[in-house]
């Protein structure tokens, strides 16, 4: 399997960019977008393996596995840098470091490929310190910016990069992927394909992990439950309790890590004594995890929205009469009885009702519980139900 393969469903994103590794229409400065889960970093990280080949333009293609393409895929390659950042913003001084390091003439004979996989999250000076730089590029400097929209970035910075587009890859190509490469069977790979709306990694962890596939299903199943006031509220602290604990999942590894790094660092292992800096140092840890676990849970809860909001197209679609595929063929049973009892408007509004929860949670920080608790109530049969 070549890294090229992890881009499913983007064969002209895979075309554009290998023949700007070939030498045909190379230029200093990238934008990658896509929504969440098409692959941006994947497309990027493919596409600096692909500068950095030693065996010319082949790339993550080459038959060799040279060494630049293996460092580069492994992290480790001298002239390769990439930025994900965990925080809520990417600063000017941050943006300042690598501009420094992004001049430096590369180790090796071909790029100095520097990689910002969360380019929406610059800040207004850090875009402007790069625009300075991308105004007037080292020669053998590229830089690959990844974001999920082009209005992500200030006008100045997209109009002097070539736009690379992501697209949310179609079901089918999403399920033989799934069968492909990840061995998954056939009828599973079809359902987690349809699930995931297009989210290559959601599609893996659907297919692979039947926890997963338990905490979709307890919030699919959740419009045929929602009966009264009562079910309303159990139901949005459910959702919040489950955001938590998959949240925690994902964070506690890291957290302990950085932890365990941060005492190395002061020398509290060894020791067994606390120096005087370490007391704020540990505080700063302390306050960006607390950060970062906030917005896992808002992120986790976020999803669980999409997932929510699907049923209730797919009730449309049954309602208006629209052919196409279900997003939750597996509980089609559960649509076709929601699609009888309702009509194609009150689900509309209820979708809306959805939307306007994700945006006060991710965007007006509106606290998670009560936001649930009045999304969930909006979806609440009405009379005229
Ligand atoms: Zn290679």
């Amino acid at each position: 399997m070549s890294i090229w393969d992890t881009l499913v469903g983007q064969r002209p994103v895979i075309d554009t960019l290998t023949a700007a590794a070939a030498g045909r229409g190379m230029t200093h400065a990238w934008l990658f977008t896509g929504p969440p889960g098409s692959g941006r970093s994947n497309a990027a990280m493919a596409f600096a393996a692909a500068l950095q080949c030693d065996q010319a333009g082949q790339g993550p293609d080459c038959p060799h596995r040279c060494h630049d393409c293996h460092t580069v895929l492994a992290g480790s390659h001298a002239d390769v840098t990439r930025v994900r950042t965990e925080k809520l913003s990417l600063g000017v001084e941050e943006v300042r470091d690598l501009v420094r390091s992004s001049a430096l003439a590369p180790n090796g004979r071909r790029w100095q490929v520097m990689i910002i996989e969360d380019a929406d999250r610059l800040t207004d000076q850090a875009n402007n310190a790069l625009l300075k730089t991308i105004e007037e590029p080292t020669p053998a400097t590229v830089w690959v910016l990844c974001a999920p929209t082009v209005e992500d970035l200030l006008p100045t910075i997209r109009s002097r990069c070539r736009l690379v587009t992501l697209s949310t890859p179609m079901a089918a190509d999403v399920a033989d992927h799934l069968a492909r490469h990840q061995g998954v069977a056939p009828a599973l790979a079809a359902y987690a394909a349809a699930a995931s709306q297009g989210h290559i990694g959601r599609a893996k962890a659907l297919a692979t992990d039947e926890a997963t596939r338990n905490r979709r299903r307890e919030v699919v199943t959740l419009p045929t439950r929602l009966t009264h006031l009562g079910a309303a509220m159990t139901a949005a602290q459910n959702l919040l309790d489950a955001a938590k604990e998959e949240a925690e999942a994902i964070t506690a590894a890291l957290d302990a890590r950085e932890k365990a790094d941060l005492d190395a660092a002061y020398g509290v292992v060894e020791r067994g004594k606390r120096p005087r800096e370490y007391a704020p140092a540990l505080a700063a840890l302390q306050k960006s995890q607390k950060t970062r676990a906030t917005r896992r849970v808002r992120d986790v809860v976020d999803r669980g929205l999409t997932d929510l909001m699907s049923v209730y197209r797919d009730a449309i679609a049954i309602g208006t009469g629209a052919h196409g595929d279900l997003v939750n063929a597996d509980i089609a049973g559960d649509v076709r009885q929601l699609a009888a009892t309702t009509t194609p408007e009150l689900n509309l509004r209820r979708i809306e009702a959805i939307l306007g929860a994700r945006e006060q949670i991710m965007e007006f920080n509106v606290p998670v519980l009560l936001a649930l608790e009045s999304m969930m109530t909006s979806l609440l049969p009405t009379e005229r139900d």
